[in-house]
């Protein structure tokens, strides 16, 4: 891989280069560049992997239990995802979502429920998955209807989740549900919830274009006891969103991974293909693109770098990290397409790498607040600003 003196850039720590020096190093040796045609066994594999290779144990947060530090390192997260992500799109998938998924947990957990739980995942022994969307409450995540209704020392759960991220094989599943203590957004709880609990039910698999464990979830009088819930009844969109914080600016970080791969495919396939009588990175229009794809790459590295380092100085950073995101993802696909155009016919040849970026990226413009939904936080942000200095 090029060029990396963004390692030296303020925002990171010495640490932080060793990190990425090591992982670059491991990902090279043990995980494959190829999907295998069994998710389901690639993932879990990948998690074992990640797991004895003790990468996920920056993924959670606590010492005691099995985490590299008190609290989450965003930067670290954020390094491990891109350096993931210019390997293997799934190695990066089945480490964000022992992340996501146990988010929750890590932030807002007791320690009885950190305890059962934060090892395992920092081991790879127990698969996580974070369960907020529905099929009428995607963006417009208040709007959801799954509900959970307090029944002495339990919750029963009634309702449907879709789009739900290791659906099928996760060992447990934090679960947003409505417990109604206010209307909207107020009225949301959050809960653990363990695979093969009677009344869940795996109801449906989805398939989509970068191959990854995805399904819809339906509950039915599903019984939880009340010491699963996390954190404060009708706190749970806080949760939520805390939890979103952490993760969105490494979803970033991943489609800079993607975005960096790109650039190295274009600039190794420019210079050695032959055409016209020379080399194909000998055309200016070849050079006005890939001078295009690495300005853009510096960008949403510096906005996503900034945010990580902020975040992780202890500031808020809802628009940082929704300007790194909606940067970030927004052009890896830009530079994705252009390599594989570079390539011309060899580009759209299934598995090629460049095909395969062109497949991992697309989901990322959509999933954890679609680049419209960034869009608008960041100006909500801005108008915030502005109407406080008028008042
Ligand atoms: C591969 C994948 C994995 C996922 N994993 C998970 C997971 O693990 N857990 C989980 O809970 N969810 C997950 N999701 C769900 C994801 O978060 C939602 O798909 C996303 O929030 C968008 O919701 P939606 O699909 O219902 O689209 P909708 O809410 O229907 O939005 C459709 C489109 O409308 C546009 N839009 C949205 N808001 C506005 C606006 N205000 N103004 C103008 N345009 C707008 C956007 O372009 C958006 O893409 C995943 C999704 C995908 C595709």
């Amino acid at each position: 891989m090029g060029d990396k003196t963004y390692l030296e850039w303020p925002f990171f720590d010495a640490r932080h280069a060793v990190l990425e020096r090591e992982l670059d190093a491991w990902a090279a040796q043990h995980i494959a560049q190829q999907h295998e045609a069994d998710v389901d066994a690639a993932c879990r594999h990948l998690v074992r992997q990640l797991g004895d290779g003790g990468w996920l144990k920056h993924a959670i947060a606590g010492a005691a239990y099995g985490a590299m530090g008190e609290g989450i390192d965003t930067r670290a997260i954020c390094l491990i995802r891109e350096t993931l992500a210019r390997h293997n799109g799934l190695a990066d998938f089945a480490f964000a979502m022992q992340g996501l998924g146990s988010g929750a947990i890590s932030l807002h957990g007791t320690a009885a429920q950190r305890e059962a739980y934060l090892p395992r995942v920092a081991r790879g022994d127990a698969i996580a998955a974070f369960a907020l969307s529905e099929p009428q409450a995607g963006s417009d995540v208040a709007a959801m209807q799954c509900a959970a209704v307090r029944d002495g020392d339990h919750y029963v759960l009634n309702g449907e989740k879709t789009w739900i991220s290791n659906g099928g094989i996760a060992d447990f599943y934090v679960v947003f549900a409505r417990t109604g203590e206010q209307p909207g957004a107020r009225g949301i709880s959050a809960f653990i919830v363990d695979a093969g609990t009677p009344g869940f039910a795996i109801a449906e698999r989805i398939q989509v274009i970068a191959p990854h464990p995805l399904a819809r979830l339906a509950f039915s009088d599903c019984r939880i006891p009340a010491a699963q819930r996390i954190g404060e009844a009708g706190q749970g969109f806080k949760v939520a969103m805390s939890t979103l914080d952490v993760f969105r600016t490494s979803v970033a970080a991943a489609a800079l991974g993607f975005a960096r791969r790109a650039l190295d495919e274009a600039l190794a396939h420019a210079t050695q293909r032959k055409m016209f009588g020379q080399a194909l990175s000998d055309f200016q229009m070849t050079q006005a693109k890939l001078a295009q794809m690495a300005t853009g790459i510096d960008a949403a590295a510096l906005l996503t770098y900034r945010a990580a380092w902020q975040r992780d100085q202890g500031r808020n950073v809802t628009r940082e990290a929704a300007m790194a995101k909606m940067t970030a993802t927004e052009t890896a696909q830009q530079v994705i397409d252009a390599a594989l155009q570079m390539f011309g016919g060899l580009g759209v040849v299934s598995e090629q790498p460049v095909e395969r970026l062109y497949r991992e990226i697309r989901a990322l413009r959509i999933y954890e607040g679609a680049t419209e939904v960034q869009q608008l936080i960041i100006a909500r942000e801005l108008l915030r600003a502005a109407n406080t200095k008028e008042q």
